[in-house]
């Protein structure tokens, strides 16, 4: 039986399928990216993919503490995309 890793979301603590979470990772090129294999070089931290947690995370920094790196807007943006999964309006 394969046990599937779990990890923590930044924002709301809960440990979750490490799947089943967006995995944000700082690259080695210092770019902040979203990795959807799961698989990218670099230190990540993981949110679920509810805007609720990514609004959360960017009112408490938390994603800025996990990478120790800042947050662009646009990154936010990517993430927001992302987790609404649909095209931006403008
Ligand atoms: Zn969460």
């Amino acid at each position: 039986m394969k046990k599937t890793p779990m990890r923590m979301c930044v924002a709301c603590r809960q440990m979750q399928p490490k799947n089943s979470l967006v995995r944000v990772v700082r690259g080695t090129d210092d770019k902040i990216i979203i990795d959807r294999t799961g698989k990218a070089n670099g230190r990540g931290a993981y949110l679920c993919p509810k805007l609720d947690c990514l609004n959360k995370a960017v009112k408490i920094r938390a994603l800025e503490r996990a990478l120790e790196k800042s947050i662009s807007p646009e990154v936010i943006e990517l993430l927001k995309e992302e987790f609404m999964n649909e095209p931006k309006a403008e």
